[in-house]
């Protein structure tokens, strides 16, 4: 009971520093410059003729900061955002009471839209061109359609799997933005920003540990800082150096380069099981007891961009210097 109880106080902890390290004005948003800029012509634009802005599509690894550019559009529109998610919305009637109830030029921000189950989808097209909603009323031969006019409002959508997204969902969107991994300057921009908030002592050694692990996604650099300085305080240390992150590092079985024990399986068993490979996707996910989706979306993405792993069309591959981090000699290798 105790041990829950100060469990749900560290979530509650970590949730409420979440909340503060997220950025609230595009100055505090690092990086992706491109997307802000073409965002602020977006908003600008739409404030100028007075109407509500395009749809919007984020699209990218999870913790790159999509749900903070939807909040910050909502701000610069000088609206508000309401938000929801694909698997939230049960029935059509669930998405039909959202509409329903915004206020003329809110946004609302769907998170995980290739979620969306496809007859609710149908719900979505009339509000997203025309701002109708079209309702069923009765069933069999007295059944009605009711059409509803809505407010001007502004769908963002965010998705993590944009090929799994349906194309008339898609072709809806009047701009898509698709998020990368951001680069290691931008990362160690994050990690000091971040540690400036929470009034952490962190050396440049240190924050350049930090970064390196932090598969140049944000939510991973903030998650990474907050367990150093768990570390650091519990081993009474008053500044986080290099010593103190990589240490940190080790206990949560990081490496330097932000792979996690799964990371390291996945690609040892393709090595010891498949012979480097090329293995299917499907084989490889029953060989790991790992959901597809899982491998497609939060392993391979940073171990492919770091150049360890290639899809190809017979399946996946690992490439030469994985073999040399996990320290591993390739079979028929001399040396
Ligand atoms: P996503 O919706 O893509 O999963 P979030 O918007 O929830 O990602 O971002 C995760 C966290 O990372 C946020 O709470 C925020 O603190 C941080 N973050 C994301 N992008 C940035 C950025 N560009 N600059 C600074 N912090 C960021």
């Amino acid at each position: 009971m105790a041990q829950t109880k100060k469990i749900k106080t560290e979530e509650k902890d970590d949730l409420s520093i979440d909340h503060a390290l997220r950025p609230r004005a595009w100055s505090e948003y690092v990086g992706q410059e491109k997307i802000k800029d073409s965002l602020r012509v977006i908003i600008e634009a739409a404030k100028k003729r007075k109407e509500s802005s395009d749809h919007v599509l984020f699209a990218g690894p999870a913790g790159l900061g999509k749900t903070t550019l939807a909040y910050l559009v909502a701000q610069e529109l000088g609206s508000h955002a309401r938000t929801t998610s694909g698997p939230a919305l049960e029935k059509a009637g669930d998405l039909a009471a959202i509409l329903t109830n915004l206020e003329p030029g809110e946004i609302l921000f769907i998170d995980e839209a290739h979620r969306i189950n496809p007859l609710i989808e149908e719900v979505l097209y009339p509000a997203m061109e025309a701002r109708k909603l079209h309702l069923v009323i009765g069933k069999g031969p007295s059944a009605r359609t009711l059409s509803l006019d809505l407010p001007a409002f502004t769908l963002v959508a965010a998705t993590t799997r944009e090929n799994l997204l349906s194309q008339p969902l898609r072709s809806r969107f009047g701009a898509t933005f698709r998020l990368n991994y951001y680069t290691p300057d931008d990362i160690k921009k994050i990690v000091l920003r971040s540690a400036g908030i929470l009034g952490m002592d962190v050396l440049p050694e240190a924050v350049a540990v930090l970064a390196r692990a932090s598969r140049g996604t944000p939510r991973v650099a903030n998650r990474l800082l907050k367990r150093a300085r768990d570390y650091a305080e519990v081993n009474n240390k008053k500044e986080i150096d290099a010593k103190v992150a990589r240490e940190a590092l080790a206990m949560l079985e990081i490496d330097e380069l932000g792979l996690e024990p799964q990371d390291r399986r996945l690609l040892t068993i393709i090595i010891e099981k498949f012979n480097g490979g090329p293995v299917g996707v499907n084989t490889l996910s029953a060989a790991l007891s790992e959901d597809r989706g899982v491998i497609e979306e939060i392993y391979e993405p940073y171990l492919m961009t770091l150049g360890f792993l290639q899809r190809s069309p017979l399946g996946r591959i690992v490439l030469p210097p994985a073999y040399e981090h996990l320290g591993i000699k390739k079979k028929g290798d001399l040396l």
